[in-house]
């Protein structure tokens, strides 16, 4: 992989250099609007709301634009280029995240902004928890791991090898982007980063960026007000389970068929007895699934409560959120506006 990015990179700078540029400034930028590159949707829309109206007309990139999950992902020559030559470089840095570090040891924009959220929120970071009835992976020490606090990204190691598939390590939930709360925090971040590189149009992105943040923390405190008024204060997912940081900012309890966004997909009879037991035992009216076609998990373990009539409800966790979703409207809000419908049905 680091032989492939570091040969991609010299042949798109020679094909550059065959143009433009001198010897002495191989490390120059080789675009002339301010580029910037995002991983997934909501660092997307972020960067969006910052720029408003996009007074330097900068170039915005969202690499996970096809509906491949950030777990699945694996860039292009051509995504690889461009992470190596933008101004401002946003993205998750999990451990699906693997491919960066080398791609950003190669890059010839030495003057590139890295923004890396997991980083930003720092101990507001969660390791993906195993509660009772998940279906836990299959070496079962998860609960057991000796907890290396060791969270330095920095690190030269070979991901490649080191982190693939490797389920008995303490694993980082990802997912920090569904907290209207690190949202804010991480708007900010990006905001920092957009008024360094384009500090003659700074006041507007201040501005752009207090007005979404006031935007955040209204809608966060509509979920407040939902979850106090609701008279269930759990959920229940038959499913994936992506929406940690959403269920603690408000304090419900949860169960979930898997932990994070786990690799399986077949729950076994123990987790679908437990869960269905537990939508008895509480009198749950609704069972969580999250986006993508598939809620076969959901539908038996419904069908083997008493009394059956729960409803399925999709909240959707944005890992699949494509282009033509973007173009027809689909922003972060929207979607977290959404979800709140959903929560305040599954919530009653
Ligand atoms: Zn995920």
């Amino acid at each position: 992989m680091k032989r492939l990015i570091s040969s991609i990179i010299a042949v798109a700078m020679t094909a550059g250099c065959f143009s433009a540029c001198s010897v002495n400034n191989v490390a120059a930028k080789t675009h002339d609007n301010i580029e910037i590159v995002t991983t997934i949707f909501p660092e997307y829309d972020w960067v969006m709301n910052v720029l408003g109206n996009n007074p330097a007309n900068a170039d915005v990139t969202l690499l996970l634009d096809s509906g491949v999950d950030l777990h699945s992902f694996q860039p292009t020559a051509g995504d690889i280029l461009k992470v190596s030559t933008c101004d401002l470089f946003v993205y998750v840095g999990g451990e699906s995240d693997g491919w960066v570090d080398d791609v950003l040891k190669e890059a010839t924009n030495k003057d590139m902004i890295v923004i890396n959220l997991l980083d930003v929120l720092g101990d507001s970071v969660k390791e993906e928890e195993v509660v009772e009835g998940m279906e836990a992976e299959h070496d079962h020490d998860h609960e057991h791991e000796d907890h290396d606090e060791d969270h330095d990204h920095d690190e030269d190691h070979d991901h490649d090898e080191e982190h693939e598939h490797h389920h008995g390590d303490v694993e980082y939930d990802e997912h920090v982007w569904l907290s209207l709360r690190n949202a804010s925090v991480l708007v900010s971040s990006i905001s920092d980063a957009i008024r360094k590189i384009d500090a003659g149009n700074a006041e507007l992105y201040k501005a752009n960026t207090e007005s979404y943040i006031e935007k955040l923390k209204a809608l966060d405190d509509e979920y407040k007000t939902v979850v106090e008024n609701a008279s269930f204060k759990t959920l229940l997912f038959g499913d994936r389970f992506p929406f940690r940081y959403m269920t603690d900012d408000y304090g419900l309890d949860y169960y979930a068929a898997f932990v994070g966004c786990s690799a399986e997909s077949e729950a076994s009879f123990e987790t679908i007895t437990f869960l269905s037991k537990k939508m008895d035992e509480l009198s749950l009216p609704a069972i969580i699934t999250i986006e993508g076609k598939d809620h076969r998990i959901a539908e038996t373990i419904v069908e083997n409560t008493e009394t059956k009539d729960q409803v399925i409800l999709t909240l959707d966790s944005m890992q699949s959120t494509t282009m033509d979703d973007i173009k027809n409207g689909k922003t972060y809000i929207s979607v977290m506006e959404s979800n709140l419908a959903v929560l305040k049905e599954a919530l009653k």
